[in-house]
């Protein structure tokens, strides 16, 4: 019988997300008075879900926007409390995180939200903003979940969609620290109610079983190649080889992001011409290298190179860069 004809209900589904969520617990860290949820509807529904959970309609929720998913966040959250965006970086095209000393941050907000690495932009926190005394720190995590170590005990919750790098679409993680569960708005829906996931063990309905399975085998492989800290080395020479590559061509491949902050996940780059990035696409599609195209609503190039990305995949990449640069100039 395989796991999707399975009841979720059965002892066997039960050790499935049992061990799913013990492999996390060991990768992440995670301590004891943290839940871990593993809920449906993206990363996407839990911009609505966070307010409703952790805010009354008149408690304030601060946002730092560094990118398009922060932007989301923000205004779907505005509809369930007062959202107020206390740093934008819509001005520079989304290029950098400000410092500690820039942001305007409310005193009594209920939470601070950001996004973690913002997955079109490429822009990625390398250390995360302190908060006043009563105010949570709350991460989308959606494009770097478990391509690093994170310090959980910072914030009061972590959210992220799975399909990235812990397994497919349709299971997102949420984890939440337990004294803030139980405090739902009265209109939350009951799908979008912590509680009820927490109470039920994430299996109040039928949860993404398939989707779980394979999150529990990317799990035990995390933990096999050495855990989250291992993982990081391969991620951070992953994406040197590609800024490195970037720096070194004197202006042909242009990087937006400001060094200190490039992300190790997503490495959007520019050329001169849409045609010339045209042109790059299209010729590394030839080689077997796709999906290189920036996203719709910034153009220009985007290598996404997750952890399941192999090192020779980025190496395949550079040549192509630097063979492409050579018969261009
Ligand atoms: N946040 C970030 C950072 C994302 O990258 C994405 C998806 N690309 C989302 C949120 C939305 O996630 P979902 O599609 O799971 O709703």
């Amino acid at each position: 019988m395989s796991i999707m004809e399975m009841s979720h209900r059965g002892k066997e589904f039960l050790s499935v997300i049992q061990q799913a969520e013990a492999d996390l617990r060991d990768l992440l860290k995670i301590p004891e008075n943290y839940e871990v949820l593993f809920l449906q509807g993206g990363a996407t529904t839990q911009f609505s879900a966070i307010p409703l959970n952790l805010c009354t309609s008149d408690d304030t929720a601060d946002f730092i926007v560094t990118g398009s998913w922060g932007d989301k966040a923000f205004k779907e959250a505005q509809k369930y409390c007062k959202g107020k965006v206390v740093w934008t970086g819509k001005a520079e095209k989304y290029s950098s995180i400000p410092n500690q000393s820039e942001l305007n941050v409310t005193v009594g907000a209920k939470y601070l939200h950001i996004c973690a690495n913002e997955t079109i932009h490429g822009v990625e926190y390398k250390d995360y903003p302190s908060t006043g005394n009563d105010t949570l720190l709350v991460a989308d995590m959606s494009s770097n979940f478990c391509s690093k170590p994170v310090d959980v005990s910072k914030f009061g919750l972590i959210y992220a969609g799975a399909q990235k790098n812990i397994g497919p679409a349709g299971v997102t993680i949420v984890i939440v620290r337990k004294d803030l569960i139980g405090k739902a708005q009265p209109s939350t829906p009951i799908m979008m109610d912590y509680k009820i996931h927490s109470e039920n063990r994430s299996l109040y309905n039928t949860p993404p079983c398939f989707a779980i399975y394979m999150c529990g085998l990317v799990f035990g492989d995390l933990l096999s190649q050495g855990g989250l800290e291992a993982i990081e080395r391969k991620n951070v020479e992953k994406a040197e080889l590609l800024y490195d590559a970037i720096d070194a061509s004197e202006g042909f491949y242009k990087c937006p992001v400001e060094k200190n902050v490039r992300s190790l996940m997503n490495v959007p780059f520019t050329m001169a011409t849409p045609e010339m990035e045209a042109q790059f696409i299209k010729e590394a599609s030839a080689q077997g290298m796709v999906q290189l195209k920036g996203h719709r609503s910034v153009g220009g190039i985007r290598a996404s190179i997750y952890n399941a990305m192999p090192r020779a995949g980025v190496e395949r990449l550079v040549a192509h860069m630097k063979a492409f640069q050579a018969r261009h100039i």
